[in-house]
């Protein structure tokens, strides 16, 4: 009985360890939390998870492309196209009905309403312009320069309060006007980038390559082999970095509850605005994914759901799902044994333009700010909420609090004032990590979907190696 307990807990030795993680990060937050840090003593505080952020971040470039790169060229065209098309069809039906989640919520509980007095009403600003922002989207799938596309970084000049951030994309200036407050240099998304990287440029090319290079004969054999080899050598470092990763969400979470404003900000309006968000991502992540989910494959989607624990915590920790995704793939293949060939083609995908949760967030979020000002949307406007909402998540990059800056595209679209994005920055973190979790959940059940939807596909392909990547 004492050995099962002890394989009980080597067995599961991340997730206890993770979990532990988050419970004492927020007990030592709240603990510190009076003594009122100085800005600096909370740099060296978070300092441990700033470590984790990095050494995630430093794996997702080689992970995306030598993912990518050989999952495309395990398959065959067919396999792939259909593959592919399941991926998209789930990805476009989740998403639709996150929006649709997000719409309903906002319009029933109302979050926003009596407040009349409190904001005045705006002239709506026009300064994205919608179809510029939909054509950079497009734009960024072809990268000019391939180099450029992993090293770009937009970065804004600016220290305290941002008013005008102005960036140029491919020589188009896109001005953006806010008073969002960053308190550090931060780096402006462009759309459809992860980390200052053009992630949908290179995910485009890695694909074609992969294909490409899948349809040769021996020719094709060492490029094969290299980007075979560079994967695995990736996830032997990923395996390394998950015995930091508890270390480093720990003080993620503790060093960002000592830094947040003050919680009494969560009165009234914006309160009510994060249980609507909240209850919406609930209802998306414990409800509509597992049951489809269920209905798709006839698993417990719940034990599915278990062996993503760590990533779902790493997602929480780091606000991030391209951060997430070395872990993403582990959790997957190794606890949930989802074939590879469907993994390095549907997570990398995934984590670049499928969040649910951001997009739910980002309908919600604009109508919330309508209802604030008193702006009474038609079924016309809403649709274009929805449609924008849509767009602004696959545009949005997989970094920290990236929803918040393509929400402009989503108010601007339908004339509603940018400067209130502010009004929602206050409790923004605490929402971004919830719809990232709910992002990196939408990505893990879609190649749990996909899996089994493609299931003959892979049997034919060789049933005998299973869960091994087969090159032809
Ligand atoms: N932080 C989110 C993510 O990485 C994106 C967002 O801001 O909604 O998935």
């Amino acid at each position: 009985k004492k050995n099962d307990v002890k394989g009980f807990f080597i067995r599961n030795a991340f997730v206890i360890m993770t979990v532990a993680a988050v419970i004492i990060g927020i007990i030592l937050g709240f603990a510190l939390r009076p003594y009122k840090m100085s800005y600096r003593d909370m740099k060296f505080f978070s300092f441990p998870g700033e470590l984790l952020m990095r050494m995630l971040q430093m794996l997702v470039l080689p992970l995306l492309v030598s993912s990518l790169i050989t999952g495309m060229a395990a398959l065959d065209s067919r396999a792939s196209g259909k593959m592919g098309m399941r991926a998209v069809i789930y990805y476009t039906t989740t998403t639709v009905i996150a929006v649709f989640i997000g719409i309903v919520m906002v319009l029933i509980i109302h979050p926003g309403k009596g407040s009349k007095a409190e904001f005045s009403k705006k002239p709506p600003i026009e300064q994205v312009n919608t179809a510029d922002a939909f054509l950079d989207l497009i734009r960024n799938m072809f990268p000019p320069n391939l180099v450029e596309a992993c090293t770009k970084q937009f970065k804004t000049q600016y220290g305290k309060r941002i008013v005008h951030v102005t960036v140029t994309v491919n020589d188009s200036i896109v001005t953006v006007n806010g008073s969002q407050q960053i308190t550090q240099e931060e780096m402006i998304p462009i759309p459809g980038s992860v980390n200052g990287i053009n992630a949908l440029g290179l995910v485009m090319f890695s694909m074609c390559f992969g294909l490409i290079i899948g349809k040769m004969n021996e020719q094709g054999q060492p490029l094969r082999d290299f980007f075979d080899s560079l994967n695995e050598a990736i996830m032997r470092l990923v395996a390394i970095i998950m015995w930091y990763a508890p270390v480093g969400i720990l003080f993620l979470i503790a060093g960002k509850i000592v830094e947040m404003e003050d919680i009494s900000a969560m009165g009234g309006q914006l309160g009510m605005y994060t249980v609507t968000v909240i209850s919406g991502l609930l209802i998306h992540a414990v409800f509509v994914l597992p049951t489809l989910y269920f209905i798709v494959t006839r698993k417990n989607p719940f034990g599915f759901i278990a062996g993503l624990l760590q990533a779902l915590i790493t997602a929480l920790g780091t606000s991030s799902s391209s951060a997430t995704l070395p872990i993403t793939f582990k959790c997957l293949e190794e606890n949930n044994k989802v074939d590879k060939r469907v993994t390095r083609f549907v997570l990398p995908v995934g984590a670049t333009i499928n969040m649910d949760g951001t997009a739910l967030y980002e309908a919600l979020a604009a109508i919330f700010i309508a209802q604030v000002n008193d702006y009474s949307l038609d079924f016309g406007q809403i649709l274009t909420i929805s449609i924008t909402a849509t767009a602004a998540s696959i545009g949005a990059a997989g970094i920290p609090q990236a929803g918040l800056v393509t929400m402009m595209i989503v108010l601007t679209s339908v004339g509603l004032p940018t400067d209130d994005i502010s009004l929602i920055i206050a409790v923004d973190w605490f929402l971004d990590r919830l719809r990232t979790t709910t992002n990196v959940l939408g990505d893990s059940i879609g190649a749990g979907i996909v899996e089994h939807l493609s299931r003959h596909e892979l049997q034919k392909k060789d049933p005998e190696l299973g869960n091994s990547v087969v090159v032809e």
